[in-house]
């Protein structure tokens, strides 16, 4: 059995989470904004009640979580639900990264190409992007700063606490895509100072299909942002539609399993990484680390193993393991990885490289046999 090494793509369910569900679907399948019946009642109470989990996961009040169908979706009601405040102040200067997920970094094109002024920022070979490099960038009309939490490829984490720290007091909205953060740096996510806040159900062992935005106050006034698809009332109009209320229960299972057991947790993937790392230092085969390992999550690592095509690579070990060259949104496309091209790595080094993730449930084991063998095809390919 192949082992399954890609949870930055997404993470395989609890099974807790999924009997939460499973219960919810049998007997709350009320609408949670019907108010005619107890079933809507009923429905409404398992929302609230995972709100406050969800809440409590990241440390902010429940009136300030906003579900939504994931983190591309926050990302989008973020960034585009800024326009009509952008309008009415003129604020149009908008500060990023070049390693963003593509939900973030396609929303903040489309405003460049409605005529915003964009800034983005590339991180050096660390995979870290430099916080005074953003923070010099800040100017009277400057709109938004929107920087991610965990790159998704690398694993690699982001000065968004100094970003934070530095931005609040100043008259600048500060975007936070925190979804592969969210569930694994519990107190550090916490800790951070933010306007808006993405993540979503899947990356912390949750369903797929459903989120989150954070929306923090500021003297009781949530961020300028408004909705950007129009309908009804649910989530207080910010996101519109029918709330799934499973999915919903799901999430706020998956985040109090997380707020339990996040130290745990990390102690499992801090293990695998080390065994990885040793694995790799045994092989004899010719590799580097993709970014700075010090600023690195425990979950995952991205190797570039030289003049290995990451594309056979992947092919010829599916039997062993599944693996990425990439964030899932981008994986049906050959070129090199955006992210490893922005931290200045070649054009070779980026298709010769893979990513690896796992999580609390990964089966050490089976995966260093799995890696080994993945290190023996490397090994033959370079030989
Ligand atoms: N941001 C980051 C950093 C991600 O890794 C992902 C998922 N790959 C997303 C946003 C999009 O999340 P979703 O799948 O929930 O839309």
């Amino acid at each position: 059995m192949s082992v399954y090494l890609d949870y930055n793509a997404s993470a395989p369910i609890d099974i807790r989470v999924l009997d939460a569900m499973v219960n919810v679907y049998k007997n709350n399948y009320g609408n949670a904004d019907s108010r005619t019946h107890d079933f809507g009642d009923q429905a409404r109470k398992v929302v609230e009640n995972a709100r406050k989990q969800v809440a409590s996961l990241l440390g902010v009040h429940s009136d300030e979580v906003f579900f939504t169908s994931g983190a591309t979706e926050s990302n989008n009601i973020a960034i585009q639900g800024l326009r009509k405040y952008a309008e009415k102040t003129g604020k149009k200067h908008i500060i990023s990264t070049g390693i963003e997920h593509h939900s973030v970094l396609n929303t903040i094109h489309a405003l460049g190409d409605e005529g915003y002024d964009v800034e983005s920022i590339n991180p050096d070979k660390s995979g870290r992007i430099d916080a005074r490099q953003v923070l010099d960038k800040v100017r009277e009309d400057t709109l938004l700063v929107s920087v991610m939490h965990v790159n998704n490829e690398t694993g690699i984490i982001q000065p968004v606490k100094e970003i934070g720290d530095a931005l609040t007091n100043k008259n600048v909205i500060f975007h936070v895509d925190a979804t592969q953060s969210c569930g694994k740096l519990v107190d550090e996510v916490r800790s951070l100072k933010y306007d808006m806040l993405a993540c979503s159900a899947h990356k912390l062992m949750g369903p797929q299909g459903v989120g989150a935005l954070v929306l923090r106050k500021k003297n009781y006034v949530l961020p300028p942002v408004l909705p950007i698809i129009y309908g009804g009332q649910q989530e207080k109009g910010m996101r519109p539609g029918t709330i799934p209320v499973a999915l919903v229960a799901g999430f706020g299972k998956a985040c109090e399993l997380a707020a339990e057991e996040h130290k745990n947790n990390q102690t499992i993937c801090k293990k695998i990484k080390n065994s990885i790392l040793n694995s790799l230092d045994h092989s004899g085969v010719v590799y580097s680390l993709n970014g700075d390992q010090q600023f690195c999550i425990d979950s995952a690592i991205n190797i570039c193993f030289k003049d290995v095509s990451s594309e056979a690579l992947m092919m010829s070990t599916k039997q062993y393991c599944g693996i990425s060259n990439g964030s899932a949104c981008t994986s049906k496309d050959y070129s090199p990885s955006y992210v490893l091209k922005a931290m200045g790595l070649s054009d070779d080094e980026a298709l010769s490289s893979v990513r690896l993730s796992w999580g609390n449930n990964t089966e050490l084991t089976a995966t260093i046999n799995a890696f080994n063998a993945l290190l023996s095809t490397v090994k033959s390919l370079q030989d």
